[in-house]
């Protein structure tokens, strides 16, 4: 016997739809027995509507999350029984027949009360994902997510681009992560790797002259998870030829604004719509922001006070600044208030990013307690160091720092790059804790001009800072084998909110600057030819210029849902060890496979 298929949606009905006989299929959301009367929140993945039953009828058991179809009268409610808070609150259905579609046993948590659900272990909520999906928020975080790649297609869709698949079973594509690696069973000792991004296939595309490319690409890289990775990701994975890097941008800025702006929109979502990208160099990011992923949704730029304090007698900073170190800092305002108690917690936050101290200055109201100086304008200082400063230098602190009444300023002294590490993560905590982080701004930027290569901490050879095939710039070019670590690179990020969202670059195109860039990194030239042979064969017949990006959708996604977590934008994650507990993979294999590939575990 076929069921009584749905005539309406639960989420959909109205005081208008009142005396119309509607069949429903959906879950039990939630049970309420009064006794005489048995009220039951049906769902669907439109909505909720309130059924009313009959408890002296013949009822089959109705437990949470049991699957059913219903047939009944569409009724309004009572005016003290109406509920405001619900889309179908002025009206609730009489059922007449109910039919168990699917029944439900006790379940591992309560799917229908969101704010228990947000407590529930999340290795429990994975392992059972097909009940954590029926909560209507898990719902909306797929559905945001298959809007942004809807409204990606159509973009480039409409810009001549082709999607062409490219093949997940291959060999080794780096991206700077270690690979997976499948083996084949028909020459064992032999493997294939899962690629870490198309980043070859798709140069190969526009060897191949199809001009413009894009795929929807799950990428893979056996890394340390983190809170925001995941070993498999997917990424807007898109390469044009014959363009610039300002061409890439454009198009980049433009598909991003858009697809953000109308998810926004048609979702209603607490954020404000996206305008043009700003533009900073690299070396301005790392300068001004301490890192290359600057949050810009607030300023409180770092500062440099290595000039002002170059004579200084203070020992600390002398030492630093003596072995070419800097003493920077950042702003904190209203910071001035904090007890000393609090001032010793911020210093362990630096500390635990490797700071050996932290130096304060703290700008009050003269007269406002015990300073030990007074600024020209009448600034009281206090602080670790403001004993040790004479007044000229003091001056030429405020004057670098823009320091203002109630200011702290947290001065940290070491190299450049132990201090990035530390003040970029300082900035941020500041930002937070003074509200700045708003959650509703998106603040997008383009980094550019990255240096080409970084010296690798390991084998202190050169690595690529993206990856080996991104070009040089033109007029770099010369210092290539001269000195390599001033090279900049034609390559680019989309950044926002201080993470990562797109990186890409104008790729060589040329088989003897790739030759040249493959031996700076160490790779012999029969090397090259074993893993890059095709590529290098490639340019030779007639390759155009060409360049792109890959913006991840996972991260697109996380940022208009509003979460931190990579997991809740996906439908069937890992967990940050690369286990998935409900598929329970990864497994051992069977004996016979083992034999089949050739394999044996070492003893
Ligand atoms: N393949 C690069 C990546 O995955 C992106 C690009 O250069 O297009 O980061």
């Amino acid at each position: 016997m076929p069921f009584a298929q749905r005539t309406r949606f639960c989420g959909e009905l109205r005081l208008a739809d009142a005396g119309q006989t509607v069949s429903l299929n959906g879950w039990v959301h939630r049970v309420r027995d009064l006794g005489g009367l048995l009220f039951i929140d049906m769902r669907d993945r439109t909505g909720i509507v309130q059924l009313l039953l009959d408890p002296g009828a013949d009822l089959p058991e109705l437990r949470s999350e049991t699957c059913l179809s219903v047939t009944g009268l569409v009724r309004e409610r009572s005016e003290a029984t109406k509920n405001p808070k619900m889309a179908t609150g002025e009206v609730d259905v009489k059922v007449t027949s109910v039919e168990v579609l699917g029944q439900a046993r006790t379940l591992p948590f309560p799917v229908s009360d969101e704010d228990v659900m947000e407590t529930v272990n999340e290795e429990l909520r994975v392992k059972h994902r097909y009940l954590d999906l029926r909560r209507p928020s898990m719902y909306r975080r797929l559905a945001i997510r298959s809007s942004i790649v809807r409204r990606i297609r159509a973009y480039l869709d409409e810009r001549g681009f082709l999607e062409v698949e490219t093949p997940v079973i291959t060999r080794s594509t780096p991206e700077g992560a270690r690979d997976y690696l499948v083996a084949y069973r028909l020459e064992p000792g032999k493997w294939y790797a899962l690629p870490q991004s198309p980043q070859q296939y798709k140069q190969l595309l526009m060897v191949a002259g199809i001009e413009r490319y894009y795929q929807i690409a799950k990428c893979f890289r056996d890394e340390s998870q983190r809170a925001d990775r995941q070993p498999e990701f997917t990424q807007l994975d898109l390469e044009m030829s014959f363009v610039t890097q300002e061409d890439v941008l454009n198009l980049a800025e433009g598909l991003t604004i858009e697809v953000i702006n109308s998810t926004i929109a048609e979702f209603g979502l607490d954020k404000e719509p996206v305008s043009w990208f700003p533009r900073v160099i690299y070396s301005d990011a790392v300068d001004r922001y301490g890192s290359d992923k600057p949050d810009l949704r607030f300023g409180l730029e770092l500062f440099d006070l290595s000039g002002a304090l170059k004579a200084t007698e203070f020992g600390v900073f002398r030492a630093a600044l003596g072995s070419g170190g800097r003493v920077r800092g950042v702003r904190y305002p209203g910071g001035a208030h904090l007890s000393r108690r609090e001032v010793g917690e911020l210093e362990e936050f630096c500390k635990g990013w490797g700071a050996k101290g932290m130096a304060t200055l703290a700008f009050e109201p003269a007269g406002a307690g015990e300073h030990a100086q007074t600024t020209a304008a009448g600034l009281g200082v206090r602080g670790s160091i403001a004993k040790f400063l004479t007044p000229p230098e003091i001056e030429a602190v405020v004057a670098e720092s823009k320091a203002e009444v109630g200011d702290l300023l947290c001065l940290i002294a070491d190299s450049y790059e132990a201090g990035n590490a530390v003040l970029f993560r300082l900035r941020l905590e500041i930002g937070q804790r003074c509200g700045l982080r708003d959650p509703r701004k998106l603040a997008f930027c383009w980094v550019l001009d990255f240096p080409l290569l970084e010296r690798d901490a390991e084998s202190g050879g050169w690595s690529p800072t993206h990856h080996p095939f991104t070009s040089p710039k033109d007029e770099d070019l010369p210092l290539l084998e001269t000195d390599p670590g001033r090279v900049r690179a034609d390559c680019y990020d989309m950044v926002c909110n201080g993470s990562e969202l797109a990186s890409g670059s104008i790729r060589i195109h040329r088989t003897e600057i790739q030759a040249r860039v493959f031996t700076l990194l160490g790779i012999d030239e029969k090397t090259q030819r074993e893993r890059f042979g095709h590529m290098l064969d490639a340019f030779g017949y007639g390759a155009p210029p060409h360049g792109g990006l890959a913006p991840g959708i996972d991260r697109l996604a996380m940022l208009l849902s509003d979460t931190e977590n990579i997991r809740e934008v996906i439908a069937f994650p890992k967990m940050g060890n690369g286990y998935d507990p409900m598929m329970d993979a990864p497994s051992p294999i069977d004996e016979g496979q083992w034999k089949e590939l050739g394999l044996r575990l070492a003893p």
